[in-house]
């Protein structure tokens, strides 16, 4: 998401914007959609039918999170930028960039799905800091396999329950606390049980 936010951390210090990768399947649609206004959807994309449960509560909880940290919302998931036609204007999210993940199904490799993400988002992402909504739990183990990476924060959505609140607050104080120390070593935070 381009927001309107500063670029640099603290005074006239560059650094590198926060990115906030955000999962769909399991983070904005889950599997057992309870408290929250989500809306039942059917969508089409590729010509295959998918049931969709959205909130749009999530848009806001997101794009609020996105400006007040200066940081850049951008889809981690198989839709890929297909989620810009099929699930941001079903929450009020404008297109955002998409980390390239290959379909897996393509590839010969025997890779799990949340390693083989995990691979693709370090590859692409670099030093960038990020926090990271994602329901597979499997991907911070993934993460810290992956060499040279910046500072990072995986969240860890329940994909029966998706997105809540609780983890918006978890990122919350994770991008504060980057914003006022820009300069600590590369590492990555553990997240607490959601
Ligand atoms: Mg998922």
């Amino acid at each position: 998401m381009a927001v309107a936010g500063p670029k640099t951390y603290g005074a006239a210090m560059e650094y590198p914007a926060a990115l906030i990768l955000v999962d769909v399947d399991g983070v904005l649609n889950p599997n057992k959609p309870g408290a929250g206004d989500y809306r039942r959807h059917w969508v089409f994309p590729n010509g295959v039918a998918h049931r969709l449960w959205l909130d749009p509560g999530h848009g806001r909880m997101l794009g609020e999170l996105a400006q007040l940290a200066g940081a850049e919302l951008v889809w981690a998931s198989y839709w890929r930028s297909r989620a810009n036609k099929w699930i941001a204007p079903r929450i009020g999210l404008p297109s955002l960039r998409a980390v390239p993940i290959p379909s897996r199904w393509r590839s010969p490799s025997r890779s799990s799905s949340g390693q083989w993400k995990a691979i693709h988002v370090a590859a692409w992402i670099g030093q960038t800091p990020f926090v990271w909504f994602e329901d597979d739990p499997t991907v911070p183990t993934y993460l810290t396999q992956q060499p040279g990476l910046g500072r990072h924060l995986t969240v860890t959505v329940d994909p029966a329950i998706g997105l809540t609140r609780y983890h918006i607050e978890q990122a919350r104080i994770w991008l504060d606390d980057l914003r006022a120390n820009p300069d600590h070593s590369a590492g990555t935070a553990e997240p607490r049980p959601a």
